[in-house]
């Protein structure tokens, strides 16, 4: 299957219509998105897209979300990615408004891709007969460097390895098991949370840093596994190369569903950073180019297909899997409708484009 390349425009926040932009993204229906401004004319085709109207619930049920929950329940490595510039609605799409308010919880018509694809996990793994074990793991890949957003203290820089079997993984990465809504959703909380503690500290890193939230889906077949360490329903356990895991002592299903919330992909003017600036620009400038690079590689026909550079960053050797062999991805567009965006919305478009014809084989 082809990845589903879906596009998201948000609608024109307060600010953009009180200073009285111009909206140049127009969905023609079926899929096209026209794009007219004063030199641009453009219309580019999607599997779906989503328009100013279109609703959280609409976006889940309509890309295909569903699936691929249902995709990683049979075992398979499911990804979704929202790219496109800062402030075109990523975060909101993956988690609504949540990333915003401290106190007050989303309501439910707001909740994002995320939470969606929790509870219909959770209401499958209740009424398939296998018994599912269901854990979760949140990192960053801030200036190049991995972190665990769900070990407490300090954010610390873990090591990413390859092996031959697990292919690339990070070490002494925490996963924490848990069997709830309101466990998974508290842990989504707490990683973003500390996300955002430090973008605070670090000039809105929240949005220079990609953020990949997993869920490793396991058939529990062997019942013969010690259950260690159980606190308040979740029990965490750290992954490292030689650590059994109790994958290693079930050969049973293991699927994966990563979510993926990506660095904005705004050019970074060449003037004026400087410093701790430029280190940032870089890096997310290297990993996007990076992914956009592999996914160009990968969107060659396979007989011409050459040596794919996952090794090129740190976030294309996490995606691997998902990207190349056996994995399926949905990614979701996002693009804001203003007229002072055009050029990172064009941008967006064109890199999603060129991910419409990557093809794998799970
Ligand atoms: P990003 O993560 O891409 O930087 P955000 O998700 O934080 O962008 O969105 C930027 C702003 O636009 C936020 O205030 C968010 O609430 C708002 N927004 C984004 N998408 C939508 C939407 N579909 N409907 C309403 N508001 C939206
Ligand atoms: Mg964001």
């Amino acid at each position: 299957p082809r990845p589903h390349p879906t596009l998201r425009v948000r609608p024109l926040t307060c600010t953009e219509t009180r200073r009285g932009d111009q909206q140049v993204v127009h969905s023609l229906g079926d899929g096209a998105v026209h794009v007219s401004a004063a030199r641009h004319d453009a219309t580019f085709g999607f599997s779906a897209v989503f328009d100013a109207g279109a609703s959280q619930e609409a976006v889940f049920e309509g890309s295909g979300m569903r699936q691929l929950v249902e995709l990683a329940m049979d075992g398979f490595s499911c990804t979704v990615f929202a790219f496109g510039q800062t402030g075109s609605g990523k975060t909101y799409t993956l988690m609504g408004p949540l990333g915003q308010s401290d106190t007050q919880p989303a309501s439910p018509a707001l909740l994002g891709l995320m939470q969606r694809s929790f509870t219909c996990l959770l209401e499958q793994s209740r009424s398939r007969a296998s018994d599912l074990a269901l854990s979760a793991s949140y990192l960053e890949i801030y200036n190049e460097q991995v972190r665990d957003l769900l070990s407490p203290g300090p954010p610390c820089a873990l090591p990413l390895r390859w092996s031959k079997s697990r292919g690339f993984y990070v070490e002494n990465q925490l996963s924490v098991e848990f069997e709830s809504l309101e466990a998974i959703v508290s842990l989504l909380l707490q990683g973003s949370q500390r996300r955002r503690t430090s973008a605070h500290a670090l000039n809105r890193h929240s949005s220079r840093s990609h953020a990949l939230l997993t869920i490793h889906v396991r058939s529990r077949a062997v019942s013969a596994i010690p259950l260690l360490g159980r606190a308040g329903g979740l029990r965490a356990q750290r992954g490292g190369a030689n650590s059994p895991t109790v994958a290693s002592a079930c050969p049973s299903k293991q699927g994966t569903l990563c979510f993926v919330d990506l660095a904005g992909s705004e050019r970074v003017k060449e003037t004026g950073s400087s410093g701790e600036l430029s280190v940032e620009a870089n890096s997310i400038n290297r990993s996007l180019l990076a992914l956009g690079h592999c996914i160009s590689l990968l969107a060659k026909p396979r007989g011409k297909r050459t040596h794919i550079p996952y090794r090129d960053s740190k976030l294309t050797r996490l995606l691997a899997r998902s990207l190349g062999g056996s994995g399926i991805t949905l990614m979701v567009a996002c693009i804001s409708p203003s007229s002072r965006c055009l050029s990172e919305t064009l941008s967006t478009l064109h890199y999603a484009s060129r991910a419409r014809r990557v093809t794998t084989r799970p």
